[in-house]
């Protein structure tokens, strides 16, 4: 006997009955950004590695161990998109995008891979949902993406509260670093080996770190909105400001880092309320520095990335109510030859005009189709023979009630009453 082939570790497959809610999740989300003036961006599912080496981190755990990296036939190193934001900044550059004026805004709806251990709502390919905004240095940026995603979590009846924080820029992080580095010295010896790695480099990234211990030390360790430079500072207010004017609540969490040194001020995180164990639902920043680091000019740029698996769950367990899977309108049932050559005609007709139906593809009696009817939760039925055919009338059954409705035997009577 064959071997049967089953899905790779980490990946999952959408079948019919579990897909219209992507669907539908996916159509708002749409709908949601183009309220806000976003407009969808396609790039590949794989780009040249050094598209994520630059453009997410060398140092980064994704890069060092998570991404699925292999050489192609003709030897060049290609990796799945690990993240999205990394190849969008790569097409903006290179379609001359950020010739065109600013902002330029974006979303996507992508695969993303990471090999890493599969948790739920976490894949190896997983689905992400982004936002770019680029070329935009105001607050008013930062306030207008972290009110999207508070749009969308609320159309998903997710209660929601942002924790944000301010990581400063070039000018005033420096001394931040010093700061922290004069306080984790103090407790070296305690750090895990990680940390202790880089703690010169980049001691901001012990306050992320996962080892009880260092969360723990850092749980002292100074601030970064306490080393601000007027800039950052005022633009930290700002932020602040509109989202007390939009009624967006929020708290400062001074735990929220981003390690890299073209993340520069605000970082943000969405919390879900409510929903019994506090889970991050997106998180997302600023990064002024990230298109240069790809070789573009210097852009600000400000997003975030939504796991789609995730949000799905988080609105599950929030009790949102989705809509119902897909069904037909209407299954024409053919009950002898001369019935099933109008059903034929009739259905191609009645798809013409918008109505969704379906015939007998399996030359089955009544009974069977009647039964695979009531299978794939078709909205209506009707019966269509010769008998049916010589008074040019038949009988639509509301298959919800079992009421029967008699009408003409031609596609717009039809279509008026399964409409
Ligand atoms: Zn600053
Ligand atoms: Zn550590």
């Amino acid at each position: 006997m064959a071997i049967k082939v089953q899905r790779p570790k980490g990946t999952a497959d959408v079948i019919p009955g579990e897909v219209h809610l992507w669907h539908y999740v996916e159509n708002m989300l749409k709908d949601t950004a183009h309220l806000f003036g976003f407009e969808e961006m396609r790039t590949p599912v794989f780009e040249h590695t050094e598209v994520f080496q630059r453009g997410v981190g060398e140092t980064t755990d994704v890069v060092q161990k998570e991404m699925y990296t292999f050489l192609d036939k003709g030897e060049r190193s290609i990796t799945l998109k690990p993240e999205g934001t990394a190849g969008t900044v790569r097409s903006f550059l290179e379609n001359g995008i950020h010739g065109k004026g600013a902002p330029f805004k974006c979303f996507y709806i992508t695969p993303v891979f990471r090999y890493e251990k599969p948790q739920a709502g976490r894949l190896r390919e997983h689905h992400q949902f982004g936002v770019e905004c680029f070329g935009a240095d105001s607050f008013s940026a930062d306030s207008e993406i972290i009110s999207l995603v508070y749009t969308f979590l609320k159309k998903l009846s997710v209660d929601s509260i942002v924790r944000i924080n301010s990581i400063g820029c070039p000018k005033c992080r420096p001394n931040y670093n010093e700061k922290l580095k004069e306080y984790f010295r103090a407790h070296e010896e305690e750090l895990c080996e990680t940390c202790r790695e880089r703690l010169e480099k980049n001691p901001m990234r012990i306050i992320d770190c996962k080892s009880p211990v260092c969360k723990k030390i850092a749980e002292d360790a100074p601030r970064s909105i306490d080393y601000l430079c007027d800039e950052c500072h005022d633009h930290f207010e700002g932020v602040k400001q509109s989202l007390t004017d939009m009624g967006i609540p929020y708290e400062i969490d001074k735990n929220i880092v981003r390690g890299l040194d073209y993340y520069t001020k605000t970082v943000f995180e969405f919390i879900g309320t409510g929903l019994g164990a506090q889970s991050t639902v997106c998180g997302g920043g600023r990064y002024d520095g990230l298109v240069e680091q790809l070789g573009g000019p210097k852009t600000a740029g400000i997003g975030f990335g939504c796991g789609l698996e995730r949000l799905i769950m988080t609105a599950k367990a929030a009790g949102h109510q989705f809509p119902e899977p897909f069904s037909v309108d209407i299954v024409l049932v053919s009950a002898d030859e001369a019935g099933a050559r109008e059903a034929r005609k009739l259905a191609f007709q009645l798809r013409q005009i918008g109505v969704s139906c379906e015939i007998d593809l399996c030359n089955r009696g009544v009974k069977a189709q009647m039964k695979h009817a009531d299978r794939i939760m078709a909205k209506h039925t009707i019966v269509i023979g010769s008998t049916e055919l010589e008074n040019g009338e038949a009988n639509v059954k509301i298959m919800k009630t079992g009421e029967n409705v008699p009408v003409k035997l031609d596609a717009e009577s039809i279509a008026k009453v399964v409409k």
